[in-house]
């Protein structure tokens, strides 16, 4: 399947304005109180003056820079996060939109992709943004990314049936306990999150048991990566304490996302120095 090259400036277009509703969601999600939506309801206004926000200063990217980044009733500067936000949503639906038709996905080779697929690597790329930047910021990762991400997940195994990543939903059942199992151990020797946890139960159902291993030991060796460096550069200047937190969730997001695509490809290269328990493998689900 491949798309028209005007696909992908309406692809950007929306990307901008989910883009957009995000910094709204990275903003309110991990501080509201889960019986009031009031982030559907409330209208926009600048964080430091309270000024509610005209529609004409409220489109995404274009009013940042006509407005030279400053709040037009206070003009005190406007957050960079904000248009940035907005601008790598755009770019990450259009690398993911132009990966999944002519790469095609892990175990789904290209001929096999819809708009479907594409539909839902849009919707996955977009909750691992979100959850790289919220946990960044606060180290939490808010039901409303994993529920939705559970969701779409067995959405995804049920719309995609024969042209999932996952080979099937028995391996997708399996792979839901695999990678939470492993992550609830860490959460009880508070190593981890509750929220990561939950999110590799959703990892699970899209990559079934076989790559869901393969995610989680992407964000493991990413995430030990980063940890070493910057405990190295911090004992460097001799600001290094022990116990120093650092959020997994971030790394996570990143393993899981190349795992959409190359996760297969990743498991093979693996498994090549392995020709025996490649063999064994094989005829598992
Ligand atoms: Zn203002």
């Amino acid at each position: 399947m491949e798309l028209p090259i005007y696909t992908y400036a309406v692809i950007f277009l929306f990307g901008l304005c989910f883009g957009s509703f995000f910094n709204v969601a990275i903003y309110r999600w991990p501080h509201e109180d889960p019986k009031e939506r009031e982030w559907i309801r409330t209208p926009s206004h600048c964080p430091k003056c309270g000024a509610r926000i005209k529609w004409y200063d409220n489109i995404p990217l274009f009013s940042y820079l006509i407005l030279r980044g400053r709040c037009r009733s206070c003009q005190q500067p406007i957050h960079w996060r904000y248009p940035l936000i907005e601008l790598g949503t755009a770019l990450l639906w259009l690398l993911t939109a132009w990966l999944t038709t002519t790469y095609g996905l892990s175990n789904v080779p290209v001929t096999a992709i819809t708009i479907w697929h594409v539909l839902f690597m849009i919707a996955f790329a977009s909750l691992y943004l979100l959850t790289f930047v919220i946990d960044l910021n606060t180290s939490l990762i808010p039901d409303q990314i994993t529920i939705t991400h559970f969701v779409l997940a067995w959405a995804f195994m049920w719309v995609c049936h024969g042209a999932t990543i996952s080979p099937g939903w028995q391996s997708s059942l399996i792979g839901m306990f695999v990678l939470s199992a492993f992550f609830l151990l860490f959460y009880f020797f508070r190593g981890m999150g509750l929220g990561d946890v939950f999110l590799a139960i959703g990892f699970g159902a899209i990559f079934g048991w076989k790559l869901v291993i393969v995610t989680g030991f992407a964000g493991i060796m990413l995430g030990g990566i980063v940890a070493i460096i910057i405990i190295a550069v911090l004992m460097a200047r001799g600001k290094y304490k022990m116990g120093l937190p650092i959020p997994f969730g971030p790394f996570l997001a990143i393993g899981a996302y190349v795992c959409l695509f190359f996760g297969a490809a990743l498991l093979d290269w693996y498994l090549g120095f392995f020709p025996k328990l490649s063999t064994a493998l094989a005829g598992w689900l």
